[in-house]
């Protein structure tokens, strides 16, 4: 063919047609594979390291419903949790795209008996890392560093490679560990805020982190590792990071606004909607629920946080839920 002629062009056109090809496209992407983990340590005492890779001034918060009961689970479902966190869809992000809030109009209880109303919950990604021990062997420093800490590495998921059709190739893939922190400001994230005013950032070193306590008097104790100059903001390892992040598919203000779409709070809460396997909403009638058709709603970012989370927020700390598109059900 020379420069001269005409390939036979046909694009495909039509907007619904367009999306459709999109999911599909998207359910086929070679890489995907599992989510980020949420950041958790169960039991009292218990300690992790982690490379935040959100920093401070990019924190997300919103207001959230804590310990919701959810309805009973579908008949086929091997586990369904008793209780569930969600974002509140009265949160000032979604800018009033949602007319209710199944779980503040009708008063619902947490598991404590206690109406679950909702509160200020803050959310950041970063790495899980380790601590590495020196063990006697020359790799590790030799006889004189055993036991001692001679380095911080990476957890690594492995993930099923995937072929065009969605197979597993037998390949696998290895990805630093992502994780989905989800906590309040007092206990947790304030902490690592005066970390920040301390370092300037909280993305230049890895921090362990140990649980002190428990239920609400939970602190967790945060102490810094001396930082490493090869992996600090704007490094090839880090831009690395970045990378897997975006090879998983893995983002935050999705992860956040999930938590309020039509779809969680059919599927976890409200007993007067069901949804099926494509995610399509029915109310208890049969017919299709207004909530499952997609309206195009801005988000906003909150001008101001309420009075009594102002006290524990920083200045200048804006949520970026931004380029969310429509949450749909
Ligand atoms: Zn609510």
């Amino acid at each position: 063919m020379t420069a001269n002629t005409s390939p036979a062009m046909s694009f495909r056109r039509g907007g619904t047609a367009a999306e459709e090809a999109e999911k599909e496209s998207n359910a086929n992407s070679g890489h995907r594979g599992r989510g980020a983990d949420y950041f958790s340590l169960k039991n009292d005492g218990d300690s992790t390291v982690v490379r935040l890779l959100t920093d401070h001034d990019d924190w997300i918060y919103v207001e959230q419903h804590s310990f919701v009961p959810t309805k009973p689970g579908p008949k086929d479902a091997e586990k369904w949790p008793k209780a569930m966190t969600s974002v509140c869809r009265r949160d000032e992000a979604f800018a009033g795209h949602y007319g209710d809030c199944y779980i503040c109009d009708n008063k619902i209880k947490n598991s404590f008996g206690k109406v679950a109303s909702s509160r200020i919950r803050v959310w950041a990604l970063a790495v899980e890392r380790e601590l590495v021990r020196g063990d006697g062997s020359e790799e590790l420093g030799g006889p004189s560093k055993k036991g001692v800490l001679v380095g911080v590495r990476d957890k690594i998921d492995e993930i099923d490679e995937l072929d065009a059709q969605g197979k597993a190739t037998g390949n696998k893939l290895s990805f630093p560990r992502i994780l989905v922190i989800n906590q309040p400001m007092k206990g947790f994230f304030a902490n690592l805020k005066a970390l920040h005013s301390l370092y300037g950032s909280v993305c230049g070193r890895d921090f362990s982190i140990t649980r002190d306590g428990e239920g609400t008097d939970t602190n967790y104790k945060i102490v810094s590792i001396d930082p490493i100059p090869d992996l600090v903001p704007g490094t090839p390892l880090w831009d690395l990071y970045l990378q897997a992040v975006a090879e998983r598919e893995i983002s935050l203000e999705a992860i956040v606004a999930d938590k309020a779409s039509d779809e969680y709070y059919a599927r976890f809460f409200d007993p007067t909607k069901t949804v099926d396997k494509d995610g399509t909403i029915t109310d208890a009638t049969g017919t299709q629920a207004t909530g499952a058709v997609a309206v195009g709603g801005a988000m906003n970012l909150p001008s101001s946080v309420p009075a009594a989370a102002n006290a524990a927020l920083p200045d200048g700390m804006l949520s970026q839920i931004r380029a969310l598109g429509t949450p749909t059900g």
